[in-house]
């Protein structure tokens, strides 16, 4: 068995596995099964602070991007795509696709993004339909205030759509209070459940301007207002995956059994960061680090996949590179969800310090060290 140790997917608890086997009923003709899903989705917004409608939607954490987009954008809309990483200017690409006109408002790499910059920025361009923004951006790990940016957005009357796939549950996050208008999850990352589910809560203000639109969502599977009324009508617009939802509420049950998750993600997020520091290797961040996922610089006198192979081949751990710019110059560990605990990052840590010694490259103090 190879343990992973990636920023998503992430380890799966047995409980959340057999509750994918239970025994499955007609997802379109069993009344209960409406009942159920409802539950879920108020779970979730019990568990991110908001009374706004959840939606759960059968794809992979991309489709709440991609379904956020279509369902805001008509063509010729106005759009800010906040770009401090790789899926922050990704967002952009939805945007295109849907007939709206991103503006690119680029900032540092490697830093979270400076509010008050943005604050400066929008004082004179804030003509703006929607806003997109990203959390974690987990190629690079940075993560954004959004409990500061959105607010903000707000006061232009800017719609705020927040990718928060691998952040949330790892980091807190308060939907109502900072003023979000749509935030995507997946389950697959802090949640830790298998891939295949995307989950949005979205407010009644970006459903009514949904609503009023002049032009159809150009998407029909991507089309959030197909869910508005799922409940009152009894209809899904297609045949909701049934048993990804099974385990998808017990991995929700087991973060909102979990008192401490926080402030284990944050413990460990640190301890691990301290490690890298102490050791003699390089945070790729100046600031701004999650806690769900570390991105550590690959020395120049080594080689990336030498590092992630041999923990694969000799020690059973999956740690992942990253992509895009940060393409084989980095490697990130993701402490988020099940693999948050100290057990694992204690052996991840222990095995990357002696791979890395093996590789040539001793550290200055074992990474294990705070372990
Ligand atoms: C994982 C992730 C997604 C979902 O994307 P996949 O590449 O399909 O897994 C979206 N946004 C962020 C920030 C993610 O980390």
């Amino acid at each position: 068995m190879i343990k992973l140790m990636t920023p998503g997917p992430t380890q799966v608890r047995e409980n959340v596995r057999l509750a994918r086997s239970f025994e499955t009923s007609s997802p379109d003709f069993d009344l209960e099964f409406y009942d159920y899903y409802k539950e879920v989705c108020q779970l979730i917004g019990t568990l991110l602070h908001t009374k706004n409608p959840v939606y759960i939607m059968g794809g992979e954490g991309i489709l709440g991007l991609e379904a956020a987009c279509a369902s805001l954008t008509e063509p010729g809309d106005k759009v800010l795509v906040i770009d401090n990483g790789v899926y922050g200017k990704g967002f952009g690409d939805f945007v295109t696709m849907y007939g709206g006109i991103p503006t690119y408002y680029t900032a540092d790499y490697k830093t979270a993004l400076d509010v008050e910059r943005l604050a400066n920025f929008l004082e004179k361009n804030h003509n703006f339909k929607y806003a997109t923004l990203v959390h974690c951006d987990t190629p690079s790990g940075v993560l954004n205030d959004i409990s500061k940016i959105c607010p903000l957005l707000h006061q232009y009357n800017i719609l705020t759509v927040v990718d928060s796939v691998s952040a949330m549950f790892g980091e807190p996050v308060y939907v109502d209070d900072s003023n979000i208008d749509i935030i995507c999850g997946g389950s697959q990352k802090v949640i830790s459940a298998p891939p295949g589910l995307t989950l949005l809560a979205v407010s009644e203000a970006a459903l009514s301007i949904m609503q009023n639109r002049r032009t159809p969502i150009a998407s029909y599977y991507a089309n959030i207002l197909n869910f508005r009324d799922y409940y009152k009508n009894k209809w899904f617009p297609y045949t909701m995956p049934i048993s990804d939802i099974y385990g998808l509420k017990a991995a929700l049950d087991n973060i909102a059994d979990d008192s401490d998750i926080y402030k284990r993600h944050s413990q460990i997020g640190t301890a691990v960061r301290y490690a890298v520091e102490l050791s003699g290797l390089q945070l790729n961040l100046e600031n701004g680090y999650s806690n769900t996922v570390t991105v550590i610089r690959v020395p120049d006198i080594i080689n990336c996949q030498d590092i992630l192979s041999t923990l694969k081949e000799s020690y059973h751990i999956l740690l992942a590179g990253s992509f895009d710019s940060l393409k084989d110059k980095v490697i990130r560990i993701g402490h988020m969800g099940e693999n948050c605990n100290v057990e694992d990052v204690a052996l991840t840590l222990e095995a990357l310090s002696e791979t890395l010694t093996s590789l040539g490259y001793p550290l200055k103090t074992n990474l294990k060290l705070f372990f």
